[in-house]
């Protein structure tokens, strides 16, 4: 370079120019950049104001969308326990009537980003690779997928899509969508946990039936009780057999209506005094408060027999036969036994043990604890 002296006019005018030029132009980036992060800061405190986990939804999915001013926008969660679907319709508001809101049991094969979805991902829409995310995104031509995580691992994604394959690529710094999926995973945890503080109650969200919380609860009680009058407490533990299938076959909401009425039929047949409940995904328990284990056999073999002797009706119309196996098991508490939670686990364990019995031999039927 020459020095200033050396520079003719002409030149020195020239480079002034063009410095000016390169100012003119930082501006305008600071500028835009300037807007870039308002309207990001504007996108994030919309889903930080949400108030539930069905206006957050909407605006992770619909909300986005409008305001990236996208052709279109999917979410794609990972539900395995069917928790946030039970609390969406609980709401009354199933994950149905949020569209391009996708609950997956397992991210495995969705799509070959999420192997090392670490931070977004930008590039071209491939159908082979995307449309099982993207179910509606025909004529895409590029797509951001912005990882969601919970407690470091991730769960699904933002999916945005454009048809302007310039859109999204994988020249683009992705800085700013980072963020965006950071406060929209906070966001999701923080409303999932709040539906749940609300529903935490003692009521299964699905049947209506007690859960599990309230089982524990009871158990001591029943068994407290049965020490005192020195009777006996038997437990039936109910499993849905191949119960997946269900939700293969005809989707989960199907799997929920057959949940619905096995609680149904289940209750049919027992007592008022009986203390049933639901105690896992398709898991129920029946407590029978002085009971003899001759007299539960009988019961749980009714309640085989009303659940498996008539098709259920699924919301589509098809029939389904569905039959439970049941594992059953005794405790005679004495006045010994101090920590009655102790013998409840017990009672609940070797249980669970008689069921897999009765699975193991070929399920559809009851078998009692040390009987198989
Ligand atoms: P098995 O006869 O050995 O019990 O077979 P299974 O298919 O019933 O057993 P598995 O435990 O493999 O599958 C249970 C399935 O139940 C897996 C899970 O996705 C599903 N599930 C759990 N909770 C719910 C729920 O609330 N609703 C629906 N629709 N499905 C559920
Ligand atoms: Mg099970
Ligand atoms: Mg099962």
């Amino acid at each position: 370079m020459r020095s200033n002296d050396e520079l003719s006019k002409e030149e020195l005018r020239a480079e002034l120019a063009a410095a000016q030029r390169r100012l003119v132009e930082l501006t305008e980036q600071v500028a835009r950049n300037d807007d870039k992060l308002r309207r990001s800061q504007k996108r994030e405190l919309r889903l930080l104001q949400a108030e539930d986990l069905d206006a957050l939804l909407k605006a992770l999915v619909g909300g986005l969308r409008a305001s990236y001013g996208l052709e279109y926008v999917s979410v794609v969660i990972c539900d395995p326990d069917y928790d946030i679907r039970h609390l969406l319709m609980a709401n009354g508001t199933p994950v149905e009537s949020f569209p391009n809101l996708l609950m997956v049991e397992s991210l495995t094969g969705l799509a070959p980003q999420y192997i090392a979805l670490y931070k977004p991902w930008l590039g071209a829409f491939a159908a082979c690779d995307h449309s099982m995310i993207c179910p509606g995104a025909s004529g895409a031509k590029s797509i951001a997928m912005i990882p969601l995580t919970h407690r470091g691992k991730l769960i699904g994604s933002i999916n945005l899509c454009s048809d302007d394959p310039d859109r999204f690529t994988r020249q683009h710094a992705s800085d700013f969508l980072a963020h965006l999926g950071i406060i929209a995973s906070f966001c999701i945890e923080n409303s999932v946990n709040r539906a749940r503080l609300l529903r935490s109650g003692f009521t299964d969200v699905l049947t209506g039936w007690h859960n599990r919380r309230y089982l524990s609860v009871r158990l001591v009680e029943e068994l407290a009780r049965a020490r005192r009058d020195q009777t006996g407490l038997v437990c039936l533990m109910l499993d849905v057999d191949r119960f997946k299938r269900i939700n293969d076959t005809w989707g989960h909401a199907a799997g929920d209506a057959v949940l619905r009425e096995l609680a149904h039929r289940i209750e049919s047949q027992v007592r008022a005094s009986d203390v049933a409940a639901r105690f896992g995904g398709e898991e129920f328990i029946v407590l029978l408060p002085n009971t003899e284990v001759s007299s539960a056999r009988l019961l749980a073999e009714r309640i085989r027999q009303a659940i498996s002797e008539s098709p259920i009706t699924l919301p589509c119309k098809d029939t389904v036969t569905v039959t439970v196996s049941i594992g059953i098991s005794e405790v005679r508490p004495k006045s010994g036994d101090a920590d009655l939670k102790t013998v409840g686990d017990s009672l609940i364990a070797r249980a669970d043990v008689a069921l897999y019995a009765a699975k193991s031999a070929g399920r559809d039927r009851v078998v009692v604890e040390g009987m198989q």
